[in-house]
């Protein structure tokens, strides 16, 4: 006997078991807030649309890296003298590697706030666990967050705000106006990614299966849709997002995040 609610069809529509019902825990991943918390889509087609989104991060990793290319000798001297040759935030000697403050892969939005890429102004000497585990992420979110490798090398906030304001001088910001400059970087970094991602899934998925929880995260997360909307989206995008459907489930998902 099939009882109601463990068994489901995977939802799109290239699926390669269409039709099939499948075990719910055994063939859908978890899934907060999803209908039976998991999934619509089964595992291997999961896979599959994931595959592809990373293929394409890499890519558009790889195009930025193009704009600012590495950042040269000479900058990464001057910055590593600037410190003594030590780590801006344990002073350690050994191992220090030259870190980009603002991510060299948040790209063009960075350039375009005059915050990132090779300039010497955005480049700071950091040992290379801390510089590893920095990598692309907000700088402000990444040290609230950092609370083993914090514990490890005995990092304070006073010590990350000697260096924040360090930076933010260089580019004649106080180092609050700095923050706000970098975190208004990021989410617009955000936005276009997810925006990509919505893009790409119309696009070559046409099917059934719409990216609505695209359209949640950013509600979500309080953008402005209709502006990342207009600025990312393709032609695609722009019409899913204006269909009456769509408009129904928005005000529907929207009076949820309300309660
Ligand atoms: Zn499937």
């Amino acid at each position: 006997m099939i009882k109601r609610g463990l068994y489901r069809r995977c939802a799109e529509s290239t699926c390669k078991r269409r039709g099939v019902l499948l075990h719910l825990e055994s063939n859908f991943y978890r899934h907060k807030g999803s209908k039976n918390g998991r999934r619509n889509i089964c595992k291997q087609c999961y896979a599959l649309v994931n595959s592809e989104n990373m293929k394409r991060s890499a890519e558009k990793r790889k195009a930025n890296m193009k704009i600012g290319g590495k950042a040269s000798n000479e900058n990464r001297k001057k910055v590593l003298e600037e410190f003594g040759y030590r780590c801006a935030l344990t002073g350690e000697l050994e191992g220090v590697t030259v870190d980009h403050f603002v991510p060299l892969d948040w790209g063009k939005a960075a350039v375009r706030e005059g915050i990132g890429g090779n300039s010497s102004k955005n480049l700071i000497p950091l040992i290379e666990p801390l510089n590893k585990s920095k990598w692309s992420n907000n700088p402000f979110i990444w040290f609230e967050n950092l609370d083993e490798l914090k514990v490890k090398y005995g990092l304070c906030d006073q010590k990350w705000w000697t260096v924040v304001e360090f930076v933010a001088a260089k580019h004649n910001m106080s180092a609050f106006e700095y923050k706000i400059k970098v975190n208004n970087c990021y989410w617009e970094v955000i936005a276009e990614k997810y925006m990509e991602i919505l893009n790409y899934r119309l696009e070559n998925y046409p099917s059934k299966y719409k990216p609505y929880s695209i359209i949640w995260f950013f509600l979500k997360n309080c953008f402005n849709l209709d502006v990342v909307i207009n600025r990312f989206g393709s032609k695609d995008a722009k019409k899913f997002y204006y269909a009456k459907e769509t408009c129904r489930k928005i005000e529907l998902h929207k009076a949820s995040l309300m309660e």
